[in-house]
């Protein structure tokens, strides 16, 4: 039986338990959905357009709602499992396989944070039951990506709130079934005191005031929108923001974001890869000059797949512990991941297209780097590396040089 014909077995009452188990693994449904990326991915990136035809098969294939607990009619799939998956759809088209980590990061808040609140249980059926695809929109006027300070207000009237943003950049926001937003808890609260809110399309609406015409990521579709929400106050989750962001969105994004960046550059490898494979057979065995960048590419793919593989563990270990998950040593480590996994992804694409040559500069054939290296170039701008290094100097100063090699 094959992948698409195995796809949609479902549970039945005769052999009950996970989904899952009389399904496809992860790994062939993700297969699948990687296929259809890749076969769209240069269309993609050169008319800019939403990737339609992956999604469309990350949702035939339930994948939109893998993170969703059992009991809610998801998969209950594990970070290392949805890394993985960013990771394998960053090797097939980078625009695609960072819609999906940005939509399981606001799908592993739903989870985490709102589980006991009837409203966000409700969604979380939805998103299983529907694999409705959730955008994020955190960035706000030219606020860049000060994330921790919000200048939109939630108004309040008795059950009901209103909320009126300027989201710079909401990368599939026309194409989404719901938002996961941040704002000022009220008029009168100080901009750092927000909360997180999850709204499905019947409770806002989006006006355009912002294009999209990028270097990469085009495929993204990250437009400018005035965003305007009305609902129930339920909509707001139950936790401050503060505790939200520290415990699960920073670090469920940075592993996400970073599985991606790792896959684009992975793919960047592979081309390069397979251009000096095939000039040391034209030249008889003999090594092209390239060689040594394609070596560098390869370290530095390495040194990036180690980083996030610690990173990973790390953050499983403690993912059900408040406490560790908010202590010094792991939000740093946490906050560095992104910027040194963001730069080692550009530093690698670019060595792969130092090793292909004019061939891997160019925007054509079968060894161009160009699109790798244009999507990777996203990386360290998409929350500015200077302001993450800005933030955390403070904390960095206050954990201490680790006394071992592995502690
Ligand atoms: C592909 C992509 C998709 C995105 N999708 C979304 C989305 O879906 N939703 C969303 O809300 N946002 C999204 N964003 C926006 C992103 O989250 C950031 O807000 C945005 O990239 C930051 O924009 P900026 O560089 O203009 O602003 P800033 O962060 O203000 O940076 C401007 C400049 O100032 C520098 N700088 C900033 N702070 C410091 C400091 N403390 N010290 C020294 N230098 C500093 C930066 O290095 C940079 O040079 C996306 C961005 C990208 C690239």
């Amino acid at each position: 039986m094959n992948v698409q014909e195995t796809a949609f077995r479902v549970a039945d009452d005769r052999n009950p338990g996970p989904l899952l188990e009389r399904g496809p693994s992860f790994q062939d449904r993700t297969a699948v959905v990687a296929a259809a990326a890749a076969a769209e991915a240069d269309e993609v990136d050169l008319n800019a357009r939403f990737p339609k035809a992956a999604i469309e098969a990350a949702r035939e294939r339930k994948l939109l709602g893998a993170q969703i607990p059992v009991a809610f009619g998801g998969f209950g799939a594990s970070i290392h499992d949805v890394t993985e998956m960013c990771y394998a759809l960053g090797r097939a088209c980078a625009s695609t396989a960072m819609i999906f980590a940005m939509h399981q990061t606001k799908v592993a808040c739903l989870v985490r944070h709102g589980t006991g609140s009837r409203y966000h249980e409700a969604l979380m059926r939805r998103v299983a039951a529907e694999q409705m695809l959730l955008a994020s929109s955190t960035t706000e006027g030219q606020n860049g990506g000060n994330i921790r300070s919000s200048a939109a207000a939630v108004e309040r009237s008795d059950a009901e709130i209103s909320l009126v943003r300027s989201a710079t950049v909401i990368s599939y926001g026309a194409e989404a079934d719901g938002i996961i937003t941040i704002a000022r808890r009220a008029g009168d609260a100080a901009s750092s005191d927000q909360v997180l809110l999850a709204v499905t399309k019947d409770n806002y609406t989006l006006e355009r005031i912002q294009g999209w015409e990028t270097l990469g990521m085009r495929g993204t579709c990250s437009a400018g929108f005035e965003l305007k929400i009305d609902g129930p106050a339920e909509m707001i989750f139950p936790e401050a923001y503060e505790r939200i962001h520290t415990q699960t969105m920073m670090p469920v994004a940075h592993l996400c974001w970073s599985s991606a960046w790792a896959g684009i550059a992975a793919a960047a490898v592979e081309r390069a890869q397979r251009f000096i494979r095939k000039a040391a057979r034209g030249a008889g065995g003999q090594m092209p000059p390239g060689a040594a960048h394609f070596t560098a590419a390869k370290m530095s793919l390495a040194r990036l797949r180690a980083m996030i593989g610690a990173n990973l563990d790390s953050y499983a270990a403690r993912e059900y512990d408040d406490r560790a998950l908010s202590a010094l040593d792991f939000q740093s480590s946490i906050n560095l991941l992104k910027v040194e996994a963001s730069e080692l992804a550009v530093e690698t694409a670019m060595s792969a297209m130092r090793a292909c040559g004019l061939s891997g500069y160019r925007n054509d054939g079968e060894f161009s780097v160009s699109r790798h290296l244009r999507d990777a170039l996203s990386a360290p701008l998409m929350i500015n590396n200077e302001r993450i290094l800005a933030n955390i100097a403070t904390a960095t100063l206050m954990s201490g040089v680790p006394n071992s090699l592995r502690d």
